[in-house]
């Protein structure tokens, strides 16, 4: 089994746009998914749900800011958050077959798989042993590995 260090986007989104509000020791929700956290210190949080911590990191680009969450044991998500947004945002309808992070520079391909008699846009990278394809989920879409992706329910 992998570990799942996987965060919700929107969680990740909630917290670095609200989590310096929050006092330390105050717990809080992600009022898109309703996941429960607590903010343990400056930049730490940790999740009600199984009791694991991120803590606020960040990668500089061209004087920008970049701020992300990562898990504070185990290993990173195995995609930037960088790298998740632009494939969610853009993936699924763009034309462009290779692409370059701006912020990370991984560089992505992008190709056409057929998954249960439709064609899904899957991404790749060197280091990646699967591909990763959109999963329509809830609250929002994430990126699954393409043995994983299941089509959506009506
Ligand atoms: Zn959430
Ligand atoms: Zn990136």
């Amino acid at each position: 089994m992998e570990q799942r260090t996987i965060l919700p986007d929107c969680c990740e989104d909630w917290i670095l746009t609200y989590g310096k509000c929050y006092e330390e020791g105050e717990e809080f929700r992600c009022l898109e998914c309703g996941t429960q956290w607590v903010k343990t210190g400056e930049g730490n949080y940790r999740r009600g749900s199984d009791k694991r911590a991120f803590v606020e990191r960040s990668r500089t680009r061209g004087g920008e800011e970049y701020p992300y969450l990562a898990p504070q044991e185990g290993p990173e998500p195995v995609t930037q958050r960088c790298c998740a947004r632009i494939i969610l945002r853009h993936g699924q309808d763009t034309k462009v077959e290779h692409f370059v992070c701006p912020i990370c520079r991984t560089e992505w391909r992008r190709e056409m798989v057929a998954r249960g008699g439709v064609n899904v846009p899957c991404f790749t990278r060197p280091d990646l042993a699967e591909p990763l394809t959109i999963q329509q989920g809830k609250p929002r879409p994430f990126l699954v590995p393409v043995s994983r992706h299941s089509p959506p329910h009506e």
